[in-house]
């Protein structure tokens, strides 16, 4: 029996028959010789099927097979520069398992509504596995960073009593009679977290009843969460900072190939270096009225200003000191301009726009419990939220990135649905 292989370890297999399981990606041929790209999960081959070596009866039942029937082959496996991925399996044996007909994703130009309705079948694609495995990569990488820097994983719960940034845009579930929310942030937990382990992450999925369809936003979203306790803003900024560069490198590292089916331009990703430039809202502002950026005085940025802002940087901006009127309530005050919070976003090159939200978190329990009061937020749900405040407050922060942003960042696509195995958006549950 040759022994059993992958596409991915086939290198170590040179001049020896080996056994492959998988699915036809692609097949093409004329009356004696058929090339048959094969897809096993883990890359594409070039397998050669001749009517010499496999008998006119087996070469005519694969010459009829359609794209994604799923077979086992045995075959010896020659180097080929010439072939994609550098080798050649010249095949000796095939049994089919099943036979496709009519597979739906075909060649042709497929609009994204039918590819997002075929997202299971999707999946199987070139250019989707390649963001897929970013995304693992990147996951990994974050999480990396996170553990060896003493941070500590502390999973925030899902279902939760409290909203966090206002109901409008929360998912309510019944609870045995009463309602929970899906959380749309883990924050509050991780202040919690970092008030006993100095500095926390929570890694997990968030929701939020987003009304609008943009390319930036889905439903369902995997947001990392970390927390730092004795950090003001400058400490905020620093660790965010030092966290993407980190984390941006070690994807690069990683899942190069990756990006480069993607052909995406890496020197974008290799110039995330310190330091970053960091401007005030305020300073912001005024550059994007010298650019003729029209915005609402006081106003959040939108997408429009985002881009505009970013593209004056080869590298992540951090925005600090937003109005606190369009943050969150948890934000600290600037003791300096009390109508500016103590918050940073970063945003990221080529009109890519917010990946990280975050700041320095208010400490004081009179002020906190003013701010919960001015938002209209049920105060018996802050109480334990309080009690970090009564109990040995100290100055703390941290932020949140979303994983899809970063990853449609990294890979230089469009919309971030792509970068989400099954995405959520406004009007799509499904596949
Ligand atoms: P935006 O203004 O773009 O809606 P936000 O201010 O609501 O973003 P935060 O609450 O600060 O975002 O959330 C932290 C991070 O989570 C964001 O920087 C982004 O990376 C990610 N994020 C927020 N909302 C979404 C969403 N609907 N879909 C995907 N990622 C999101
Ligand atoms: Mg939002």
């Amino acid at each position: 029996m040759p022994e059993a292989a992958t596409v991915s370890s086939i290198h170590l297999h040179v001049g020896q028959e080996v056994a492959l399981s998988g699915w036809i990606y692609n097949l093409r041929g004329s009356g004696k010789v058929a090339f048959v790209l094969l897809r096993d999960g883990t890359g594409l081959v070039q397998c050669v099927a001749s009517v010499d070596r496999l008998g006119p009866e087996t070469f005519s039942r694969i010459r009829r097979l359609g794209q994604e029937s799923s077979i086992e082959v045995t075959g010896t496996v020659q180097a080929d520069p010439r072939a994609t991925g550098g080798y050649e399996v010249r095949l000796t044996g095939v049994d089919v398992v099943q036979e496709a007909l009519g597979y739906p994703i075909t060649k042709k130009e497929h609009g994204p509504a039918f590819l997002f309705d075929h997202r299971h079948l999707w999946l199987r694609s070139r250019r989707q596995q390649a963001i897929l495995r970013v995304r693992a990569a990147a996951v990994r990488a974050l999480r990396g960073y996170l553990d060896d820097h003493d941070y500590l994983l502390l999973d925030s719960p899902i279902l939760t009593p409290n909203a966090c940034e206002g109901t409008s845009t929360l998912f309510g579930t019944d609870y045995y009679g009463r309602t929970a929310w899906l959380t749309q942030s883990g924050q509050l937990y991780q202040e919690a977290g970092a008030m006993a382990f100095r500095k926390t992450y929570c890694f997990g999925p968030t929701f939020r009843a987003e009304k609008s369809d943009t390319r930036r936003h889905l439903t369902e979203f995997w947001m990392v969460e970390p927390e730092i306790a004795w950090a003001d803003l400058d400490d905020v900024m620093d660790a965010a900072e030092d966290f993407l560069v980190e984390v941006v490198a070690r994807v690069v590292a990683e899942a190069r190939p990756h990006l480069e089916i993607l052909e995406r331009d890496i020197s974008v990703l290799e110039r995330v270096q310190k330091p970053f430039p960091r401007v005030s809202y305020d300073e912001a502002c005024r550059r994007l009225a010298d650019r003729g950026i029209p915005m609402e005085p006081e106003d959040d940025f939108g997408a429009p200003q985002e881009t505009a802002l970013s593209d004056l940087y080869d590298r992540p901006v951090m925005v600090h000191r937003y109005p606190a009127a369009v943050k969150a309530f948890y934000m600290k005050r600037d003791p300096v301009a009390s109508s500016r919070a103590l918050c940073v976003d970063v945003l990221a090159p080529e009109g890519y726009g917010e990946i990280i939200g975050g700041g320095q978190r208010e400490d004081d329990a009179d002020a906190l419990l003013a701010r919960i009061r001015e938002h209209g937020l049920p105060e018996s749900a802050f109480g334990w939220y309080l009690d970090l405040r009564r109990y040995g407050s100290c100055p703390h922060g941290g932020w949140g990135l979303g994983i899809e942003r970063f990853v449609a960042w990294l890979c230089g696509i469009r919309h971030i649905r792509e970068a989400a195995p099954f995405p959520r958006t406004l009007d799509r549950l499904e596949p």
